[in-house]
């Protein structure tokens, strides 16, 4: 809903449409949320890179840099007017590019020493959806998403169905090689090191990315874009890509992205239980969100990131650190990697 901007009556009216907006169950205000009029904000961004272990000190400021980098860019998106749905795929893209994290360039690898990418992008207006998966030479799945929820009439796409659509959409491709650093080489090594002392499980992964905006019309959207897990079998799936499990957004709850282990994201609906918990179990978005990650999921499974409809923001996690942050429209603009 637009809110009447009349200089005098601005932080009233601000404050009415705001408090309209923020009707029934889906309201509620946590502690990262702006709660007083003046500040509640006209959009909001938050963005996330990974959730894992803790990671080399000397990469965090760089993390941080590279959120800092996405907010803005996004933010700038947002302030202009534009959709949650563009601004959230900007950021993704943007991250795809930034060889830190775990999406496009950067990406883990699977056992067999190649890269196959997931992502998935929905609009919070109908709960539209796209979503890519096993991908190996498109250089943003993002963008290959969106387009399979604009110009398809299906959600997913997958492995060699997927490249073709690429194809035909004339989308920007690159050898598979071009996704490799040596860090994600490295830790291929440690992992298949490690598999051969134990049953294989599921690889580390720390920097897979998403975004949840909510923006000046009052719409809400996610994406999420990841390589997986380091060492994963050929043709493994995770929860990025499966709206539900990594991605949702629906306006009348929120808008959520998550990462850890896709697995147990998968199992338990893990992104459509927090808009669950706030669509009818009377939760707010901080206590829905504290739930999945802290009670239905396992400690250590992940985090998520969720921006609710009146612009409440959760970003919980029971890993060791994730690196996140957080724009609005009032001015705020912070990243982190640690626990505060
Ligand atoms: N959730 C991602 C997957 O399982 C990985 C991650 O977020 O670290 O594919």
């Amino acid at each position: 809903m637009r809110c009447p901007l009349l200089a005098p009556l601005f932080v009233v009216a601000l404050f009415v449409c705001r408090a309209a907006g923020a009707g029934g169950s889906g309201g509620g205000a946590n502690a990262s949320a702006p709660s007083a009029a003046t500040s509640a904000p006209r959009w909001v961004l938050v963005v996330h890179g990974g959730a894992g272990k803790a990671v080399d000190p000397a990469l965090e400021p760089e993390m941080r840099a590279g959120l800092s980098e996405a907010l803005r860019r996004g933010s700038a998106v947002l302030a202009a007017g534009g959709s949650a749905v563009d601004a959230v795929e900007r950021v993704v893209t943007i991250l795809e590019d930034d060889p830190l994290f775990n999406a496009g360039k950067g990406a883990v690898f699977t056992r067999d020493g190649a890269h196959e990418l997931d992502a998935a992008i929905m609009d919070g207006r109908d709960r539209s959806a796209g979503a890519v998966a096993a991908l190996r030479t498109v250089r943003h799945p993002v963008s290959l998403a969106r387009l399979v929820m604009e110009k398809t009439p299906h959600v997913l796409l997958v492995g060699e169905g997927a490249e073709a659509f690429a194809t035909a959409s004339g989308v920007e491709r690159v050898e598979n090689s071009w996704f490799d650093t040596p860090r994600r080489r490295r830790q291929l090594e440690e992992e298949l090191d490690a598999q051969r002392r134990r049953a294989a499980s599921p690889g580390k992964s720390m920097g897979t990315v998403g975004a949840v905006a909510l923006d000046t019309q009052g719409h809400l959207a996610a994406a999420t874009s990841t390589g997986g897990t380091t060492g994963k079998m050929a043709g493994r799936v995770g929860d990025s890509p499966l709206v539900g499990a990594g991605t949702w957004a629906e306006d009348a709850t929120c808008a959520v992205s998550g990462t850890g282990k896709g697995e147990q994201f998968i199992r338990a609906a893990a992104a459509a239980r927090v808009s669950m918990l706030v669509a009818f179990g009377g939760r707010t978005l901080t206590q829905a969100a504290d739930e999945v990650i802290g009670k239905v999921l396992h400690p250590g499974d992940g985090g998520l990131i969720a921006v609710g409809r009146d612009g409440a923001v959760a970003m919980p996690f029971s890993t060791e650190v994730m690196a996140r942050g957080v724009a609005d429209s009032a001015g705020r603009l912070e990243v982190a990697v640690r626990p505060k």
